[in-house]
């Protein structure tokens, strides 16, 4: 006897509707760079738009070819991504890196390589969605300790009897609320039970650290943090992730990290402009300098108005309104003025606490800011009074 057929659409328009519903259907809009100001992305140098990187790109495409052909075990591994990678490991002050395509496989790669059901893998509550669905595809089970909550960790590591492998992973800024993990603390804690840190960095490298190595890299060397992610889509403004660390952890990922494995080499373009990041980032400081000034300046100003920022000494800026609806009214407003703000819904937050994501750049003139303050400011004015924050 044949089954009826499952019905597939009525699946998926019922998991529309729910959505909908919930107000939380996520829309793509096809963003014109030069029509707005960004205040949305990650480019927090300004490099993904400079000139000399897309000319390494092009240069490293003709030299070659546009894409890598294969995966790097079998023809893909090229000397410009062997270069990259060294001149990474650098960086972070680590004897090696690896390269990946994302930091999303970067870190799914690295715990299915690392955990397995036997791992007890200890997560903040608030880690990049990558973090939990590596553990996902590790099959090892999270425990979530609260956000930056060194205490709430030491519970959890005290409370478990067994002998097993232990893991403790965290961002290093966190993605949607720009703070900066307690690392020292962290590694302290992970130490005395015997469990290795590892820590994404993405949003911390090239920001954060004397050299732009960001909050691990040369302050917290391999024996504190023995796994450290960096990616490259952020303030370096090219595309891509490595994990540096030690000989034995990179070789152990080439040999049983399946997302690196099973893929296509990095563009060889796109290693070059990474390389061109790199020198900027070391020869032009005052790039990190000037960030810094607009993130201070930023938070004075919108401290002023009385603007709900969250503790954030990063470029990210949380603006908190708690609503889904209202951080949707703001976004849609300050994009009619031609301001990019990401609104932050749930499931990426918690519930009620929706917030504008607002991101500063190196690349942002006081002009900008300005424009930028006055349309909020002018926000509030319209949407109404904005709640204010009870504690996360
Ligand atoms: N980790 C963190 C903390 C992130 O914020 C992101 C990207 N939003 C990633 C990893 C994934 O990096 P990629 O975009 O390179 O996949």
């Amino acid at each position: 006897m044949v089954s009826s057929p499952y019905d597939w659409h009525a699946r998926l328009a019922e998991r529309a509707a729910e959505r909908r519903t919930a107000r939380l259907w996520r829309q793509r809009h096809c963003h014109a760079p030069e029509a707005a100001l960004d205040f949305a992305g990650n480019d927090y140098l300004g490099l993904a738009r400079d000139p000399r990187l897309a000319e390494a790109m092009a240069v490293g495409a003709r030299r070659y070819g546009a894409g890598a052909r294969a995966s790097h075990l079998v023809s893909g591994h090229l000397a410009v991504h062997e270069t990259l990678e060294a001149r990474l490991a650098e960086l972070v002050d680590r004897p090696r890196a690896l390269l990946f395509s994302t930091g999303y496989m970067a870190n799914l790669g690295t715990l299915q390589a690392l955990c397995d059901r036997h791992t007890l893998l200890y997560q903040d509550r608030l880690n990049h969605a990558s973090l939990l669905d590596g553990a996902a595809l590790a099959g090892a089970r999270s425990r979530r300790f609260h956000h930056r909550d060194r205490a709430d960790l030491e519970r959890l590591l005290a409370r478990a009897t067994q002998d097993m492998p232990r893991l403790v992973a965290t961002d290093g800024v966190f993605s949607m609320d720009g703070d900066i993990a307690d690392i020292a603390g962290l590694a302290e804690t992970a130490r005395r039970h015997g469990a290795w840190l590892m820590v994404d960095d993405a949003h911390g490298l090239g920001v954060l650290g004397e050299a732009g190595d960001g909050c691990v890299g040369r302050a917290h060397g391999v024996e504190t943090v023995p796994v450290l992610i960096g990616t490259l889509g952020k303030a370096l403004g090219t595309e891509g992730a490595f994990v540096a660390g030690s000989h034995e952890l990179i070789e152990h990922l080439i040999q049983f990290a399946r997302p690196y494995v099973y893929t296509t080499a990095q563009s060889p373009g796109l290693a070059a402009a990474t390389l061109a990041a790199l020198d900027i980032l070391a020869t032009e400081p005052e790039r990190r300098q000037r960030l810094h000034t607009r993130i201070a300046r930023f938070r004075h100003e919108a401290g002023r108005l009385g603007l709900p920022l969250r503790e954030s000494d990063t470029p990210i800026q949380p603006l908190m309104l708690g609503d889904s609806a209202r951080a949707m009214a703001w976004a849609k407003r300050l994009a009619e003025q031609g301001l990019a703000v990401g609104a932050i819904r749930e499931p990426t937050v918690p519930s009620g606490q929706a917030r504008l994501r607002i991101t500063l750049s190196s690349a942002h003139s006081d002009d900008d800011l300005d424009a930028l303050l006055d349309a909020l400011s002018a926000c509030q004015a319209k949407e109404g009074a904005v709640i204010r924050e009870t504690a996360p």
